[in-house]
């Protein structure tokens, strides 16, 4: 029984998890399939239960003789106006989501959406104010002006969460719209299996049939020839119906090496917009709103002055490390069950801040790289265009690309003042040769592991 099992818990988990986590779960059940569920109070509880203790509850159950193959965690219908409860999978590193609901709701080719990902939580600034009103824009519905809509900047600074927004809005304007969202990848396996179950028709007639379709990381399909062109047709046949395409990207549509010219004109054909880097009034602002979110679920918690100051200086442009900090740090005040200080943060964020810390330069990687190849610096650096400076100099190029925030004009001008084209066609040059050259993808290797050490 769960009580029996609860007990293994508490032996397994300590005192103080057990109280805090476990003891507050309700089993709900365990279906044929075997999947177990639990209701949690707060769906920022089933988060962390499930990253943290999830498998270990799954294991146990297991033990006591029940076929268990996966644990989940549900919020009974977390407020009056959301239709389902939250669903938060015990694997992978469970996230809120739920499908977008249509009355035809089976055919759609669509990925779940995360409920968190709204506009309502999404923090405005400089850095992503161009790119918030596009998606604003695009999510009124009615006439589609911008087509495609390209969405493109790094890593964790809110590209899919913009696309979800969109599409719950669009969703709650017209229930019946058919809006489909799915990344690079999933097309690519969709199309796969289509081409495997010899089944390209109904695979054609669906991706033409919706209304709005989202392509999340489109980088991905670069270099996969058949994709792209099933891709480009799809898109092209959307575009002739005047149906809104939403498109993002890790980089600008022509920075994608590997894509066929004629999609990266398509896919600058309608609005480019871009999201920079974080500031620090963005993060400031984004870790405010996140206290108020979840300061319901931790009524007792008190975070001392400055510490979302430290962190908003501290933590890189990521918002999802800075998130991810936050959350650990609620979860650890709650356990120990004292006030946040500037110390505890200190210890508890130790490995972040530490990663964090260390920013490579576009300076250190040329020093590394002329130090690798025993070139001079200046020869790196100056106009000679010898294959021995050359070759060099772009794979320099190419790693202050990859490991830096600088952008093309940034480093061009590192590079004694080149051009941005010159230096993306180096990047280029790089991308295509590494595939063929393992001489070059090794020393590649070699330096990124030098400079990130
Ligand atoms: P990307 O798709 O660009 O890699 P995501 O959209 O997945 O990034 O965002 C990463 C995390 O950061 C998500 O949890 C998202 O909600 C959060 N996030 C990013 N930007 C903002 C913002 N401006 N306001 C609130 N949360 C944000
Ligand atoms: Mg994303």
């Amino acid at each position: 029984t769960w009580g029996q099992i609860q007990d293994e818990l508490l032996k397994s988990v300590g005192r103080n998890n057990y109280v805090n986590w476990i003891e507050p779960l309700e089993f709900s059940g365990l279906d044929d399939s075997g999947v177990a569920t639990f209701l949690v109070p707060t769906q920022f509880m089933g988060n962390w239960v499930s990253r943290n203790f999830g498998e270990q509850i799954r294991h146990q159950l297991s033990a006591a003789g029940e076929r268990v193959v996966r644990v989940e965690f549900t919020v009974p219908n977390p407020r009056g106006d959301k239709p389902a409860a939250a669903k938060i999978a015990s694997k992978p590193a469970g996230k809120a989501i739920r499908s977008v609901k249509t009355a035809k709701d089976d055919e759609l080719p669509g990925a779940p959406l995360d409920q968190r990902f709204t506009f309502d939580t999404f923090v405005v600034g400089k850095p992503n104010e161009l790119a918030h009103a596009a998606a604003r824009r695009v999510a009124e519905g009615g006439t589609v002006t911008f087509n495609p809509l390209f969405l493109y900047g790094g890593v964790g600074l809110g590209k899919t969460h913009l696309m979800h927004a969109i599409a719950w809005e669009l969703q709650k304007k017209s229930p019946d719209l058919r809006v489909v969202y799915l990344s690079a990848e999933q097309f690519m396996y969709r199309f796969v299996q289509a081409l495997r179950d010899k089944d390209m028709i109904a695979f054609k007639q669906l991706f033409r049939s919706v209304d709005v379709l989202m392509i999340d990381d489109v980088q991905f399909i670069a270099g996969k020839d058949a994709t792209q062109e099933e891709f480009f047709h799809t898109f092209n046949a959307l575009v002739d119906q005047n149906k809104q395409i939403i498109v993002s990207s890790d980089r600008a549509p022509t920075e994608i090496s590997g894509i066929e010219d004629r999609i990266v004109s398509r896919l600058q054909s309608g609005l480019v917009v871009d999201l920079h880097p974080t500031n620090y009034e963005l993060r400031l602002g984004i870790l405010q709103q996140k206290i108020e979110q979840y300061s319901e679920q931790f009524p007792n918690l008190v975070i001392s002055d400055g510490v979302l100051e430290f962190l908003a200086h501290r933590i890189s442009t990521n918002v999802r490390v800075l998130e991810g900090a936050l959350m650990r740090l609620f979860a650890f005040g709650a356990l120990v069950g004292r006030e946040i200080t500037l110390e505890l943060t200190q210890d508890c964020l130790a490995d972040i801040l530490r990663a964090s810390d260390r920013k490579i330069t576009v300076e250190e990687i040329q020093r590394k790289v002329s130090e690798h190849f025993n070139i001079r610096l200046s020869d790196l650096i100056g106009p000679k265009r010898v294959r021995t400076f050359a070759r060099p100099r772009q794979m320099a190029m190419y790693l202050s690309k990859q490991l830096t925030s600088r952008s093309l004009p940034e480093i061009g001008r590192r590079f004694g003042g080149r051009d941005h084209t010159t230096v993306m066609h180096g990047v280029r040059k790089i991308e295509e040769l590494m595939q063929k050259d393992s001489q070059i993808a090794d020393d590649l290797e070699l330096l990124r592991r030098a400079l990130e050490a």
